[in-house]
């Protein structure tokens, strides 16, 4: 205050300075102060070394031999004055708890945002290492250490980019690049599964133009969401984009790719850019519930096409229909923000006596014994079903939900079948849902009960799918509450 103020001041009428002080000290001061918004955003390069892993759990991967684009951990930090939140979409194929936990603790000692205010998530690229904590080559556990620090990094940075910032959100349509993967089929033309069992009634991934067809098991998604950030000057901060495809494939063998979700970044980053990029604007794509869905129009021919050709080309059509959508987003800076997260406890699918006693027989095949040559799936899902043998009989999950004005964001450490997905935005009490799977963990498929009673290769227990036949149900209800206490704060 300068010397005329205070003089000012001095002068001013008791009734005046009465009214003041009724205004400044009556019960509406305990209010809080209009809530304005910031935001912050920051990209962390979490590419793999050559020679690590590049894998999931069941698939096997080789070690990577080429680079074709570099993996991201983009993350966006939010902050209501009361309420601090960060959100991270990293282009890896899953990423274990221990992992995700390690990063949020880290971040959480450098920013103050509580871990449990944080989700990280993975894309589920397949051109990516899934951090599932089974591999011990030196290289590989360099690599882990590695992104758990470029994780925390992250957040960190763009903790310290926090400007005044206004949020909005647009929905748009892709209904072309989504396919329900898994098919009824006609009489005769589901096998046995790899445990030797028949009955099933679906097949996933079936030929394409198949005779057999008959419809498809389950809906699609087409949502494009789209959680967008702007500066208080109107211009681009981060958006993050929400799409329930499991991811585009195409690789060129051995090389290292974010797939689809890297193109669409990088495509979004161009087509908002301004003169002004410091700090970058970070657009990110993260996986909706995809768990039963993919790329391929089963019912048409495949068109021949060059690796990488594909997923730049969805890329490019979802990046064309969010720019689309994006002109008529309103944004405000008046928002408030929550979060809640809860542990669930699930039983396990574990093998039983008799299936033990397969899995063992595959895998140490007698000479005479032509079973494990002609069928490789089995030695693979022995192999499986000695794993989750040794699995506990319960494990706990994380459940995460996340309030951002009247949008909500949910966090569920699996692979998320489309119906679970548009369940949850139907019953949200929010106005505007989606969900983020593979995030904060990796508990593998989720199909509904009703799935697993169908059966195909999301229910065959393994390290990929093992969680009770009821997770579905109980995780969905879960969700619903944690979508409620948002809500209410
Ligand atoms: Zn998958």
């Amino acid at each position: 205050m300068d010397r005329t103020q205070k003089t000012k001041h001095k002068r001013l009428p008791i009734a005046l300075a009465l009214v003041l002080s009724v205004i400044l000290f009556s019960p509406l001061q305990a209010h809080e102060p209009k809530t304005q918004l910031r935001a912050g955003a920051a990209t962390s390069n979490i590419t793999l070394p050559l020679g690590a892993r590049n894998g999931g759990v069941i698939a096997r991967g080789g070690a990577a031999k080429n680079i074709h684009d570099e993996l991201h951990a983009r993350c966006l930090v939010l902050d209501d004055g009361k309420t601090k939140v960060a959100i991270v979409v990293c282009d890896l194929r899953m990423i274990i708890r221990d992992v995700t936990d390690a990063a949020k603790k880290l971040a959480e000692e450098a920013t103050g945002i509580p871990a449990e205010n944080i989700l990280i998530s993975a894309t589920h690229t397949h051109g990516s290492p899934g951090v599932i904590g089974m591999h011990t080559d030196e290289i590989d556990l360099w690599y882990s250490d590695f992104l758990i620090k470029r994780m925390a990094d992250g957040i960190q940075r763009a903790n310290e980019n926090l400007a005044p910032a206004m949020v909005g959100w647009g929905s748009g349509s892709s209904p072309n690049q989504v396919f329900n993967r898994r098919w009824f089929m006609k009489e005769g033309a589901i096998k046995p599964n790899p445990f030797g069992e028949e009955g099933e009634i679906i097949r996933t991934n079936p030929s394409r133009m198949s005779k057999l067809l008959d419809k498809p098991a389950g809906p699609v998604d087409p949502e494009v969401s789209i959680l967008s950030v702007q500066h208080s000057d109107g211009r681009p901060l981060a958006l993050i984009a929400n799409y329930g495809v499991h991811y585009i494939g195409g690789y060129k063998g051995g090389s290292v790719s974010a797939d689809y979700f890297g193109v669409f970044a990088s495509q979004v980053e161009s087509l908002l850019a301004t003169d002004s990029n410091d700090p970058p604007f970070v657009a990110m794509m993260s996986n909706g519930t995809s768990g039963d869905t993919n790329n391929v129009n089963f019912q048409s021919p495949k068109s021949p096409s060059k690796p990488w050709e594909k997923m730049t080309a969805v890329a490019k059509e979802l990046a064309d229909e969010v720019h689309r959508v994006y002109k008529t987003i309103e944004h405000r800076d008046d928002l408030s923000l929550s979060a809640a997260t809860t542990e669930l406890e699930l039983g396990v699918r574990k093998p039983d006596e008799k299936r033990i006693a397969w899995a063992e027989k595959m895998m140490t095949p007698k000479a005479d014994d032509t079973a494990v040559k002609i069928n490789p799936r089995h030695v693979i899902y022995a192999q499986e079903a000695l794993e989750l043998g040794k699995f506990p009989a319960t494990v706990s999950i994380q459940l995460q939900a996340i309030r951002i004005g009247d949008i909500g964001v949910t966090g569920i450490p699996c692979e998320v079948f489309a119906e679970t997905g548009l369940a949850l935005k139907k019953e949200s009490p929010l106005k505007n849902t989606f969900t983020i799977e593979l995030a904060n963990g990796y508990n593998g498929y989720l199909p509904t009960a009703q799935d697993h009673e169908w059966g195909g290769y999301e229910t065959w227990p393994a390290r990929s799918s093992y969680l009770e036949t009821d997770a579905e149900t109980k995780i969905r209800s879960a969700v619903l509450e944690l979508l409620k206490e948002v809500a209410a704060e």
